[in-house]
């Protein structure tokens, strides 16, 4: 890679974002990464603070941002229902006024710029799988409109600002991403499946549990993330990007269950309301224009999850797994402690 361009990761303390920021700082870059920890956590990029190429600014994007950079990775939302639900105006702000703040530096620096956008943007969708070219069918004063809408108008965004001003872009479409680093209290399927198994609590499936989502594991998404910002210039996106093996959501309680050798049993709640049938990604386009696939499988991606809460459950290295013994199991987790001591990663 080309290295020692200035990157601003938003939303960098995150899931996803540590880990964008992790892999960007391997390729050599400098990275600043500016959350304003409304669901990102410090712990998560704990392991990386000791780099002299890593800068952490507390900030809301909401308001503007005058910094220098080469390129900009826009994530910062909160993404699962529960938590973007909480406070929808601040969710609309985050999505317009948060775009525009970026795209305006984006504008005046001349860097590339990157959206994380949503297969939200198609909500409930009556094409399957889901095209880039499927416009959607998102109920606008729902409860989910706060996130679907927001991160649709960002979109309009991002494409009059290419148009008006030749801004630079990249627009990926994320479907369900999972993997460790997500917190307990997310609230989405995944860890909320784990978490319940792990504590011998019921697996909460909400509707009949027959609703499908595919699931992507976080390290293929990053790579996607990559792939996408690098491809020449002219590739714009939207593009979607996620695994297209398709299950119901009462396959991975079952699957979570056996996995994790469990006693839970599961309980039925209502399903919330929009909340979409089915969602799969048609990746033709990824595959074509970034040769980018997923691969690994959502079991593989499972047990290395799995493991990752195990540890964070025991106290972050008590007795059921130690971090550095998770690390060697799996190098490729990048704990947020791993290597350090667990008095230091958990303060
Ligand atoms: N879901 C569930 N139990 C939970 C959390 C979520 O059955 O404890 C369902 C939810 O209703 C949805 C699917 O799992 O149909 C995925 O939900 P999630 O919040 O993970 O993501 P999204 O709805 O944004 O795809």
């Amino acid at each position: 890679m080309h290295g020692q361009r200035r990157i601003m990761v938003t939303g960098g303390t995150g899931f996803l974002g540590s880990f964008l920021c992790e892999r960007l700082l391997r390729e050599g870059n400098d990275v600043l990464c500016v959350d304003n920890y409304y669901t990102g956590s410090r712990e998560n990029v704990l392991h990386l603070l000791d780099d002299p190429r890593f800068e952490v600014l507390r900030h809301d994007i909401t308001f503007p941002l005058y910094v220098e950079v080469d390129e900009i990775y826009n994530l910062a939302c909160p993404a699962s229902p529960v938590h973007y639900q909480f406070d929808p105006v601040q969710t609309v702000k985050t999505n317009v006024h948060g775009a525009i703040n970026m795209l305006g530096l984006a504008k005046r620096t001349k860097a590339k710029i990157f959206q994380a956008s949503t297969s939200e943007v198609y909500g409930d969708p009556t094409v399957h799988p889901q095209t880039e070219d499927y416009r959607g069918s998102v109920n606008p004063i729902g409860p989910r409109a706060c996130y679907d809408e927001g991160k649709r108008c960002a979109e309009t965004l991002f494409f009059d600002y290419h148009r008006q001003y030749g801004v630079e872009i990249r627009v990926a479409r994320i479907f369900n991403t999972y993997g460790p680093r997500m917190q307990t209290n997310d609230g989405r399927v995944v860890s909320n499946f784990i978490v319940q198994a792990l504590r011998g609590e019921p697996i909460t499936i909400f509707g009949n549990g027959t609703q499908t989502r595919s699931f992507c594991y976080v390290d293929d998404l990053i790579d996607g993330f990559i792939r996408l910002m690098g491809a020449p210039t002219g590739v714009t996106g939207p593009i979607n990007l996620g695994n297209p093996v398709e299950f119901q959501v009462r396959e991975l309680a079952e699957m979570v269950i056996e996995m994790t050798g469990s006693k839970s049993g599961i309980t039925f709640k209502p399903l919330p309301a929009d909340d979409p049938i089915q969602r799969k990604p048609d990746i033709s386009c990824a595959t074509k224009e970034l040769g980018w696939q997923p691969t690994v499988s959502l079991h593989e991606g499972l047990e290395r999850t799995i493991a990752y809460f195990e540890w964070k459950l025991s106290g972050g290295g008590g007795t059921m797994l130690s971090a550095n013994s998770l690390h060697q199991a799996y190098p490729n987790l990048l704990l947020p402690n791993a290597g350090r001591p667990v008095s230091e990663a958990i303060r």
